[in-house]
């Protein structure tokens, strides 16, 4: 493809995004294929000879598109927000575009610089301790997923664990029923034996942990001569967004010296606005390291996770080696940053001119105005159920996600949770809108989380209005 082949198209393709994003609203929010639909309608063997592009736009609309689950779409309220945005797109088309390689500060030296210029900035405007900052002994970096983040923070931490003395084997780690399942996979990936992972206590109704079960745990494990490595809090989990108490699990750790890494993937990027910082209480003082995903709710397409530490000289002590092939003298006489050690991979993609794109267009109103307008369609999604005797509202929903179910008050609590899955199901199958469940206490609750850029109250309104229709037919 030449440049001016490539201009054209490019334009081409642009067109058809922009008209994706205009008539969004119109397709199913969940896709409607069954398992195989899209593999069938697409040739088992490649092609020989090259072909149209076109042709290649012909199938993204006719077989790809009815495939896809349209996570961008104002009615989309599942999991939790993906959120992409112009900027973004543009940002993630600059950086193929340029096809660098940001492994070494020497491989592309803006690629490195920009992102410490970049991950500093989202400090700031999250208002997170100076010492994330790069000019200090800690700093940021953009990993690829929240996944990663906790990954590469647990390396770090058995990396400290063990240069203070503790044992290589017997290392324990801490986290709550309610933490992501990439911290129990985090700890298999590092070799953490599974007999090892504690699992702390959480408040049965707020579902924070328990910080006097932390302690508890603490203490008999140290009693029995194994090494703590890692707590793990997290500041909104993803089934309901609770918020781990933070600055009473750091004093516990802190007690211990042990690792405190603060999941934050989902909730972090709200700290935008300052009136929600308190979220984050605590991580000042004692978090070693904390993760948000802009890919989630701050309008920066996947993948964007950016990681800080308050110490970076463990994380790189854990991940850095050295190969001839890459000796370099910049790196060699320590005078930059190479983020190929703190992260899994040697290659980097430049993930920070997306941010870089989202930061300077939105602006911090911006990025606040957005994340205060999902917290207030959630809060009013809130009211109105909880107004309506035929639903329970749960009573946390300090952010942007919902969770509440139908009281079934003929039913039994099983036939009650098959009842609501069964109206979830046919709720979906619509294409109307899109939502997911979670268990809390037992029970089967509707997730309703608020995010999308495109949402707005009529979309809301919309929802709330078809799920009591749905309800009212179930009921009859
Ligand atoms: C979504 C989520 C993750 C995983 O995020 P990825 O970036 O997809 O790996 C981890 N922790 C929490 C609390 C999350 O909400």
């Amino acid at each position: 493809m030449s440049p001016e082949q490539f201009r054209q198209l490019g334009k081409q393709t642009v067109d058809w995004i922009a008209d994706y994003l205009e008539r969004i609203a119109e397709l199913p929010v969940l896709s409607q294929v069954a398992p195989g639909d899209v593999r069938a309608q697409l040739p088992a063997h490649p092609p020989g000879q090259g072909e149209s592009f076109d042709a290649v736009l012909k199938d993204l609309d006719q077989v790809i598109l009815p495939g896809v689950t349209h996570w961008q779409h104002p009615s989309f309220f599942a999991y939790f927000p993906a959120n992409s945005s112009g900027p973004a797109v543009l940002g993630e088309l600059l950086s193929a575009g340029l096809g660098a390689q940001g492994m070494l500060w020497a491989t592309s030296p803006a690629c490195t610089e920009l992102e410490t210029v970049v991950v500093d900035w989202l400090a700031e405007l999250l208002g997170l301790p100076a010492h994330f900052r790069t000019d200090g002994p800690g700093g940021g970096t953009i990993e690829d997923s929240a996944s990663s983040s906790t990954l590469v923070a647990l390396l770090a931490a058995l990396q400290r664990a063990r240069d203070s003395g503790g044992s290589a084997e017997q290392t324990t780690v801490y986290l709550t029923s309610q933490a992501h399942s990439s911290v129990e996979k985090a700890a298999r990936i590092a070799g953490v034996d599974a007999t090892y992972l504690r699992v702390v206590e959480v408040d049965p109704k707020t579902l924070e942990m328990r910080p006097d079960h932390l302690a508890t745990l603490l203490a008999a494990d140290v009693a029995a001569g194994l090494t703590p490595a890692m707590v793990c809090a997290t500041i909104g989990t993803t089934s309901t967004t609770a918020i781990d108490p933070v600055r009473r699990i750091g004093e516990i750790c802190r007690r211990h010296n042990v690792w405190l890494h603060v999941d934050a993937a989902y909730a972090g990027v709200a700290a935008v606005c300052p009136e929600l910082r308190w979220i984050n209480d605590g991580v000042a003082e004692y978090a070693d390291s904390y993760c948000t995903d802009p890919h989630k709710w701050l309008l920066t397409n996947f993948d964007c996770s950016v990681l800080w530490v308050a110490d970076r000289a463990p994380l790189v002590s854990a991940l850095s080696i050295m190969p001839e092939y890459l000796r370099n003298t910049a790196s060699t006489a320590g005078s930059v940053i190479d983020y190929r050690d703190w992260q899994i991979p040697l290659g980097r993609r430049f993930r920070s001119l997306k941010l870089w794109l989202v930061i300077r267009w939105y602006g911090a109103d911006g990025l606040a105005a957005h994340i205060r307008a999902g917290v207030d369609l959630a809060s009013q999604f809130a009211s109105w159920i909880a107004a309506d005797p035929r639903f329970e509202v749960l009573p946390h929903h300090p952010l942007g996600l919902v969770c509440f179910r139908p009281l079934w008050p003929t039913l039994a609590p099983e036939q009650g949770d098959a009842a609501t899955l069964g109206l979830m199901e046919r709720l979906n199958a619509s294409g109307q809108l899109y939502l997911t469940h979670t268990r809390v206490d037992g029970r089967v609750v509707l997730r309703f989380a608020v995010g999308a850029p495109s949402t707005e109250l009529r979309h809301v309104q919309a929802a709330w209005q078809y799920i009591g229709d749905q309800l009212e037919t179930a009921l009859r």
